[in-house]
């Protein structure tokens, strides 16, 4: 899978992002957006390994051209996943789409919610709007950033509009340079607490609250790695997500690694060619220490690849700042 980048342009804001920050303080320039003929070209590249696309930002929603674009995947039969805060007007293609339509051209949306404090009352109508229409093609993202927080309202709006019952659950992770906010490594048994308790509650609900990558295995007790899978969500202490490819057709890593080991993607003859290039490229900045703890070099769960060492992105913090014991911000 890939991720197409599609425009820098949000105007959500969450603490744990800071996109456009990041960029400005790197040069690029905030109005510039992949292109539909950039697109086109990467398919006819990569096409066979890419049944399906993931479209972020910045905004889909602000994305000018999403109705040509999504128009282009339904001819090539290349499925979407929408990652939105969907608290701007629906764009005019989605608009006029049905649920129904939307599951037969395979879209789905991942929908980030904040809780509902951050929302003015306009961008919750926004939400309110969009939920309505596409509840059953929408799954709930939600980032470990403030460890005091209920989660509960997550559960709630599932159960009022009839959302998928699976969270996708990611910790907030430092961005190089980015001055976002995220959990340092020493919050992150306060973290595992927060997270076992979270789950926890889904659970009574049937809700099911998945990890993404960035978590290690010994933030967790046994005992708690046991009780997160009696909750049902699998447990994942991986690094690698998928590629990110924007405007230029220039891939990165991932989010956190926006601006390390940048490679132009038609370079690559394959996708597996592409990640093997944008490793190399992160190793060769980050350097190939192989995890975010010093004994991580010796774990034999490291060894057996049941756990690879957390973010990448803490190497360049270490390197960058002091060591950070609170939240970051
Ligand atoms: S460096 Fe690894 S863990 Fe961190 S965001 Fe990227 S893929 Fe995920
Ligand atoms: S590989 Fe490192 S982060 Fe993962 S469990 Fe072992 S010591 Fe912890």
């Amino acid at each position: 899978m890939a991720n197409l980048y599609l425009t820098h342009k949000c105007n959500r804001g969450c603490p744990f992002c800071f996109a456009r920050k990041v960029l400005r303080e790197s040069g690029g320039r905030v109005d510039e957006l992949l292109t539909v003929d950039e697109v086109r070209r990467l398919l006819d590249r990569f096409q066979r390994e890419l049944p399906a696309v993931g479209l972020l930002g910045g905004e889909p929603f602000l994305y000018p051209h999403l109705d040509e674009l999504l128009a282009l995947l339904k001819e090539r039969k290349v499925g979407a996943k929408i990652f939105t805060s969907a608290t701007n007007p629906l764009p005019a293609v989605l608009e006029r789409m049905t649920p129904e339509q939307a599951k037969a051209d395979r879209i789905n949306f991942v929908v980030n919610l904040g809780t509902r404090d951050t929302y003015t009352d306009e961008k919750f109508a926004n939400l309110d709007r969009f939920f309505r229409r596409f509840a059953p093609v929408s799954c709930l993202s939600y980032t470990i950033f403030d460890l005091n927080a209920s989660a509960s309202h997550l559960f709630d709006l599932i159960d009022e509009y009839g959302l998928q019952r699976a969270i996708r659950t990611g910790i907030a992770l430092p961005i190089l340079h980015g001055g976002n906010s995220y959990i340092a490594l020493d919050d992150y048994k306060r973290a595992s607490d927060y997270l076992v308790r979270v789950a926890s509650e889904a659970a009574s609900r049937q809700i099911v609250m998945s990890m993404d990558c960035g978590f290690i295995a010994c933030m967790f007790t046994d005992e708690q790695l046991g009780h997160l899978q009696r909750c049902g969500g699998e447990l994942n202490f991986s690094c690698g997500a998928a590629v990110d490819i924007g405007p230029g057709l220039q891939a990165w890593n991932c989010f956190p690694l926006f601006q390390v080991g940048r490679v132009d993607a038609m370079k690559a003859s394959s996708l597996r060619e592409l990640m093997d290039m944008l490793s190399a490229a992160v190793k060769a900045e980050l350097g190939d220490a192989c995890g975010v703890k010093p004994e991580c070099h010796t774990c034999d769960l490291m060894r057996r690849h049941l756990c690879e060492g957390g973010c990448a992105s803490f190497k360049s913090c270490q390197e960058n700042i002091s060591y950070p014991s609170q939240i970051n911000s």
